[in-house]
Formats: C-alpha cells, structure tokens, sequence
C-alpha cells in the first residue's frame, strides 16, 4: 500500500493547479486520472485550441504565484480592454460597455487556450518531486476514521490523509458520497470554434442575447481570430455543428441583426466546431457528510454554470486559493484533515459560489423569456445601467475579482 498526505483524482485544470499549489506547501501527493495529457498542440499561428477561456485577476493571481502565468507564451494569450453586451432589440441603445481605460485598470480579462493553461502547469509540476501521476482510473474508495484509501481500475492502491475530487462536473466521487446536486438542465448547448476575423477586434469581447434565447459570445485571441461561444437551442447547436465552414461562418456574421459582419468584418473558420451541453449544478455540500469527513469537492466536481459569465474555472481556481490559503495558514496543532479544516474550506466557498450561480442563472433565464413585456424591460435596464457609472462601477468590481 501507498501512503500519502493527499490523493487529488481528475487532471483538468481544477486538478492540476489544486496538485502544484499543494505540492508547493510540501505536501506528498498521488495524482491520479485517466488522462494527463491536454491532447491538442498548438504551438504556432495555424494550430488554435477550440477550448478558450476568459481568465479573471483571481485566476491570474494564483498561476502567477505557483510561477506558471510567467512561464506561459504570451504571444498567445489576449488581453480583453473593452466587453460589449447587447440586447436582443437589434438597437444602438441597448448595450453595455466596460473599458479598462474607464475602470483604470490594465485589463478587464486575458483569453487563454485551455491546452496552453495545461501545459504550463504540466511544465512547473514536472519540478515538484513530491507530486507522483497515476494514469488510471479510480474505481472504488473507502473513508475511515484513520485515512482514505482509494483503489484504481488497474488494481492498485493508495492511502491519505484527505481525497481531494476535482473529477467534473459527472464526479465519481461526488456520485457515490450520495451529496444531493440539484441540475437544471437549460436545453441549450454551447458550440465552440475559433475564427480568423477581416477587422481588428482591438482586444473588444462582444456577446450578444439573440432573441430566440440564444447567446452569441466572440472573444477576441492574437493575430485577428476570435473565439465563439454560441448557447443555441439544442437542435440549432446540432445544425450548427453539422454545418460546413462556409455555412457556419455566414451563419455567425448574419446573427444579431448582421451586427457580427459590422463589427468583425467577413469570418473563416479555423476549427472545427465542438458541442458541450449546458446545465447548472451545484453540490449540497463539498465535504463528505460524515463525521470524519476526509473527501473534499473542488471545481467542476462541486458547481457547474452557464458559461454566458465565463466564470466556471475562474470559481473551480479561487476554490484551489482558498484550500491553498487555508492549509497554509492553518494553526500548527492542526493536520490537513483537520474536520474543523475542512469545514472552514466549504463555508468560505458557498457565498462566491451562490453568488455566481445565482446571477448567471437569473440573467439567463431574464433573457430566455419570450415575454413581450421582459423584453422591453431588459433592454431599457441595459441602457439604463450602461449610463449609470455607479452601477457600472459596481459591475466591473465584481466582474475583475
Ligand atoms: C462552452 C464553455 C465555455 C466556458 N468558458 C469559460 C470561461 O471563459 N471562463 C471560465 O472560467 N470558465 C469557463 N467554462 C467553464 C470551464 O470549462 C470549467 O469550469 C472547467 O473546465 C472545469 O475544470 P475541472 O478541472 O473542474 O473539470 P474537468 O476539466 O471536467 O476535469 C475533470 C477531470 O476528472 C477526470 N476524471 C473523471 N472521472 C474520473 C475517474 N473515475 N477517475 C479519475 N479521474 C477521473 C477527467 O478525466 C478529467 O481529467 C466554460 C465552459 C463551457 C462549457
């Protein structure tokens, strides 16, 4: 049998940054999960990673202090000075504009490839010896008074003091503790690809509430490409990825009232589009409901949300953060599986996370609505707010945290 500190299952980016923040504190860690590898490489201007994420100064923080936002090729990455959300009236009026150069900031967001983000933090972990990767599959574990024990497809074993699951949005682990996790389901799926763009997007993220309930976000990336997310209903998502690169490129510029072709100019589309069902979940609790309890949810494992914010990663890193922070500042008589520990990491998560699921959920279905009545509403509170410098102030406060 292996004995560890820590057993972290599931290698995304919750999982890899969660291994090297803890790594770094000295702790023994058994990394485990099917796959390490990212799979797409992109190391020049023809090879583009469909999977893009906007990055807040929370998740920026955290990979500058684990040394990986330094070593990352800022060639490809994207600073985001200006967002423009629109309403679904096809009018001038009904936007709402954040700038950097307003908010006195040196951007609002970056825009990362996911494969890139993984890399770099396969990169720095390569320098922790104390991290061991296993590739393979959890298939059983058993918490005791004592430890946590985890046993894998292959037949192998391992022994912690605390199973951390940053196993996604399906976990496993989660399943099997039994925690209640409520999921709404909205009928939408989000098509994703990249696009090289006719004129320079000048570093401006758009997204556009399309009438049908739909919502259409380009974000911009290097060298005049831009990166789609489009929540369609699900059959048009399904249309959508059927289409050919023609067809979905005219399909792109001719949304929002042709707005697209305005500001970006004749689109082509540099790969391949990919679907990813949408829903809203949230873990009841993100601790084991038990008396000892040595398993904790992190990431995707613990809350899932529309991506219309891009915020699901950004809440997975500040979840890392915070378990990071704590552990480090914990009281010396403590040891990591500490219940009372663990309890302080899954009260100082639910406020950020409810917060976050509350607004993204809200403004979502405020747009969904077919309702005449909330239409008119919602567009006018968009101009409303885009002239309020109070309530804009207040907006972009939370939205660089
Ligand atoms: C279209 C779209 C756009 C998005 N855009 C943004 C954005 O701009 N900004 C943002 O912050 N967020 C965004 N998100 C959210 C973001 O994608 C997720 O929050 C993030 O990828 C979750 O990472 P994770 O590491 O928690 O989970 P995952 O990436 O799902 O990783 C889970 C890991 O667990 C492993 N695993 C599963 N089962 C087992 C098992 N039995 N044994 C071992 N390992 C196992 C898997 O192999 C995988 O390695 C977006 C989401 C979507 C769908």
């Amino acid at each position: 049998m292996n004995s560890y500190d820590l057993i972290i299952v599931g290698a995304g980016i919750a999982g890899k940054a969660t291994a090297l923040r803890l790594a770094r504190l000295g702790l023994k860690i058994v990394h485990i999960a099917p796959n390490f590898d990212p799979g797409i490489h992109c190391n020049d201007d023809l090879t583009w990673d469909s999977r893009i994420y906007a990055l807040s100064s929370s998740s920026q923080q955290l990979l500058s202090d684990m040394n990986v936002w330094a070593a990352m090729d800022h060639g490809r990455t994207q600073i985001v000075s200006d967002m423009r959300i629109f309403g679904d009236s096809g009018q001038a009026q009904d936007e709402l504009h954040f700038s950097a150069y307003s908010a006195t900031v040196p951007q609002l967001a970056w825009i990362v490839e996911a494969s890139h983000i993984e890399r770099t933090l396969d990169a720095a972990s390569q320098f922790q010896g104390n991290i061991q990767r296993i590739t393979d599959k959890i298939s059983d574990f058993i918490s005791t008074k004592d430890a946590v024990t985890v046993h894998t497809e292959s037949g192998q074993s391992f022994t912690a003091k605390l199973l951390i699951a940053a196993d996604g949005a399906r976990s496993p682990i989660r399943e099997k503790l039994q925690i209640e996790t409520p999921i709404n389901d909205y009928g939408q799926t989000a098509v994703v690809a990249n696009f090289e763009c006719e004129l320079d997007h000048q570093g401006t993220a758009c997204q556009w509430f399309l009438e049908n309930g739909e919502i259409l976000a380009l974000l911009p990336l290097p060298n005049k490409k831009l990166s789609m997310v489009w929540s369609a209903q699900a059959a048009h998502a399904e249309q959508l990825q059927q289409c050919n690169p023609e067809t979905l490129s005219s399909a792109v510029m001719a949304a929002a009232f042709g707005s697209v072709r305005q500001r970006f100019g004749t689109l082509k589309v540099i790969t391949n589009p990919k679907n990813f069902p949408l829903r809203r979940m949230k873990a009841q609790r993100i601790i084991a409901p038990d008396q000892h309890p040595r398993i904790i949810l992190i990431g995707d494992a613990a809350h899932v949300m529309h991506p219309l914010a891009g915020q699901g990663l950004n809440l997975g890193l500040r979840d890392v953060a915070t378990l990071g922070q704590l552990i480090e500042t914990k009281e010396a008589f403590r040891s990591i599986d500490d219940p009372v520990l663990l309890r302080r990491y899954e009260r100082s998560r639910h406020g950020d996370t409810d917060a976050l699921l509350f607004t993204t959920d809200q403004l979502q279905k405020l747009f969904a609505s077919p309702s005449g009545l909330l239409k008119t509403v919602r567009n006018m509170g968009m101009g409303l707010v885009n002239r309020s410098r109070f309530l804009k102030r207040q907006l972009i406060k939370k939205a660089l945290s």
